[in-house]
């Protein structure tokens, strides 16, 4: 679409076999044979959750990884001074699950506020309990944080969520906004016929909040593998939906390898006149591998190179078992050595991961 108008991304080309052997590379950092390198590191705290939103957990009989197989705060803390120490990590990001299910996230996060050099801190979470949590969280060293709301309908809500709990999710981003966390950025999903029609009001209420919105395409990372390509709802789509309200035209300040396109946003009725932005994050339609630099660790301590990966390494285990912060950086370096050029999800071959989502970390 016209609007959209940014050269589609390609994918890079590997710059040595990524078959051969890893053998620690001297250099301090997170590479893979496509030259990028992370810098942005994602932790899932938990795979425990109390939502169940429809595209990312099944509606019951989830089993829950036990207490112990989680990493501890200290544990927590120690990987992120690695990857700040020996790879150059300069952002966090705590998600799950729901994040703030861990009582002990403003321990982790004041942890990794003390590491020098200091990475940024980010949280993504459903904001419930936020109004209480949010000045402490603060206090802790959160510098950003998003929080995923995909309707201010209370029924769709319900529907989407499988819990009647949007007051409990707008008291949060209330309390957020009252503890100076800014900016506050809100992630929404949209669904083929449960909230798509909808992505004008959700616009125009976070417009009139002060509150940043990302719309993010729906990926095939469902516990219930319903995922469909035909049906879902493409960046492609959400233009079309937004259009007849807003004019929305491309930011032009540079997207600095941030998954999200960001657009100004304007009434249709007054269109010189900016009122904010809306970001669209087209994992799908416009993937930006060939720009990630991100390395992941799900809460079991495990490192996912990709949301989309099919092998994962585990770091806990060996940490567990006295391997030193040297040991523990290579199995790190030698495990992102091996990332792929990209998802692959528009290609025959493309194999949707076991784990949905919320033990993941989005
Ligand atoms: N519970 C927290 C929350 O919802 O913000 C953090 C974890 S959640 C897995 C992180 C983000 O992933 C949320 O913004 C959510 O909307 C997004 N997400 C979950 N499943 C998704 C899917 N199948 N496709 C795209 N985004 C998804
Ligand atoms: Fe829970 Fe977040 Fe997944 Fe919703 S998207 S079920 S809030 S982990």
């Amino acid at each position: 679409m016209e609007k959209i108008g940014l050269p589609m991304p390609v994918l890079r080309t590997p710059t040595v076999d990524p078959g051969e052997e890893f053998t620690a590379h001297s250099e301090d950092a997170l590479l893979d044979t496509f030259d990028r390198r992370a810098r942005d590191l994602r932790i899932s705290l938990t795979d425990f959750c109390n939502l169940r939103c429809t595209y990312c957990m099944p509606e019951e009989g989830v089993e829950f990884m036990s207490r112990d197989s989680a990493m501890s705060g200290d544990e927590i803390v120690r990987f992120v001074r690695i990857a700040v120490e020996k790879f150059g990590v300069n952002q966090v990001r705590f998600t799950g699950g729901e994040p703030l299910t861990r009582k002990d996230i403003n321990d982790i996060i004041a942890g990794v506020a003390a590491l020098e050099p200091r990475p940024n801190i980010a949280l993504t979470t459903n904001a419930i309990g936020l109004d209480k949590r949010a000045a402490g969280l603060k206090e802790a060293g959160l510098d950003r944080i998003n929080v995923s709301l995909d309707t201010i309908d209370p029924e769709t809500f319900k529907t989407m969520t499988r819990r009647p709990f949007l007051k409990r999710v707008l008291e949060g981003i209330d309390g957020a906004k009252a503890a100076g966390l800014d900016p506050v950025k809100i992630n929404a999903v949209l669904l083929p016929g449960l909230n798509d029609a909808q992505a004008p009001d959700l616009l125009q209420w976070c417009l009139e909040q002060g509150l940043s919105l990302r719309f993010i395409e729906q990926m095939p990372l469902d516990a219930g593998h319903s995922w469909d390509r035909t049906s879902m709802i493409t960046a492609a789509d959400i233009f079309a939906l937004l259009e007849p309200r807003f004019v929305v035209t491309p930011d032009s300040a540079p997207r600095n390898g941030a998954p999200a396109e960001k657009f100004l946003v304007a009434d249709r009725r007054d269109p010189e006149r900016i009122l904010g932005d809306v970001g669209i994050i087209a994992s799908v339609t416009r993937p930006f591998c060939a720009d990630c630099t991100r390395t992941r660790l799900t809460a079991e301590g495990r490192v996912r190179t990709c949301l989309f990966s099919r092998t994962e390494v585990d770091l806990l285990t060996a940490m567990r078992d006295g391997a030193s912060d040297e040991a523990i950086a290579n199995l790190w370096k030698g495990a992102h050595w091996k990332k792929l050029a990209g998802h692959g999800m528009d290609t025959d071959s493309f194999e949707q991961p076991q784990r949905p989502m919320s033990a993941i970390g989005g």
